[in-house]
């Protein structure tokens, strides 16, 4: 290699350096399609909170952490692919060596309540004693306190967004503000359908929003509660449309975008439905999503959109 050839090369590398300083996110001008797998991990919680403790819902739910999680971990294994799991205190303190295992692949522990109970069903204080109670068994189970947390029910209370962000919680993923897009959420809005709204301030919590069109329950499991049934059953390969079609959308719409999925394992740990997770994988991947943990996106949502400072 001659001299001039070794000087090109140093004036190349100063000016990409030149240029990549010039802006204080580099990644905020790389195309970057994330896809967030995300699993309520309700284990037997969401039956026995729903008044349904006798043996056979029991072993619906047991299903999960019985069949579905192994299933699942050995899914994400084979395609290096890192998830995040929200699981109330109830699922952690009754099946540990399952939610240990969950952690032990390096996937993400979020909070979901203890009892699985909607934080609209509590007061301020029994709100707050609940979501200590369930930090406190993720600390136990993971060896750290949780930053995301998902409401069991997909509700919040109006004392929600405060305490998250007094616990040390960096995000919330309950809420359905938009799709490829997170936000910092408000609090305090005050509704009177009488007058136009008055919205919060928005605080320093990101929100990674839901949908019920990207949950795996309302799709597929079938759900009778008192008068009301939830047919589910849908078929796979239609839902995997609509997933797939959801991804390519955001890949034509936007530069920067997550896609977030919600699947329960005694749910989506069946035949035709985990088949359906690796063929929505296979083709994500084809098309160049990064899959990674909701934590993850997170903290490099926080580096491309400045904090707040108003809390
Ligand atoms: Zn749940």
């Amino acid at each position: 290699m001659d001299l001039r050839m070794i000087a090109n090369q140093r004036t190349v590398r100063s000016t990409v350096t030149a240029i990549i300083s010039a802006f204080p996110f580099p990644d905020a001008r790389m195309a970057k399609h994330i896809v967030c797998l995300t699993f309520d991990f309700d284990g037997i919680s969401g039956f026995v909170a729903r008044g349904s403790p006798s043996p056979s819902p029991v072993s619906r739910g047991e299903f999960g952490p019985r069949v579905a999680a192994p299933r699942l971990l050995a899914l994400f294994k084979k395609y290096r692919i890192k998830t995040s799991w929200y699981v109330p205190g109830h699922t952690i303190e009754s099946f540990p060596e399952a939610v240990k295992a969950v952690v032990d692949h390096g996937h993400e522990i979020g909070h979901h309540g203890w009892r699985h109970i909607s934080p609209v069903e509590f007061s301020r204080e029994e709100e707050e004693a609940e979501l200590i109670r369930g930090n406190e068994s993720i600390k136990r189970i993971s060896g750290e306190y949780a930053r995301g947390y998902r409401s069991p029910g997909w509700d919040l209370s109006p004392n929600s967004v405060e305490l998250f962000i007094k616990h040390g919680f960096t995000y919330d993923t309950s809420m359905m503000g938009d799709d490829y897009g997170m936000y910092y959420a408000r609090r305090g809005d005050v509704l009177d359908l009488h007058k136009p709204a008055q919205f919060g301030p928005t605080t320093s919590l990101v929100e990674l929003p839901i949908s019920w069109s990207t949950d795996d329950a309302p799709h597929f499991e079938y759900m009778r509660t008192g008068n009301a049934i939830r047919p589910g059953m849908a078929k796979a390969g239609d839902v995997l449309e609509n997933w797939i079609a959801d991804f390519d959308y955001m890949q034509k719409t936007t530069d920067w975008g997550v896609l977030t999925f919600t699947c329960h394992p005694f749910i989506s740990g069946r035949g035709h439905r985990i088949m359906l997770l690796e063929k929505l994988i296979q083709n994500l991947k084809a098309k160049g999503a990064v899959f990674q943990r909701a934590d993850r996106t997170v903290e490099e949502f926080r580096k491309r959109n400045k904090v707040p400072k108003a809390a």
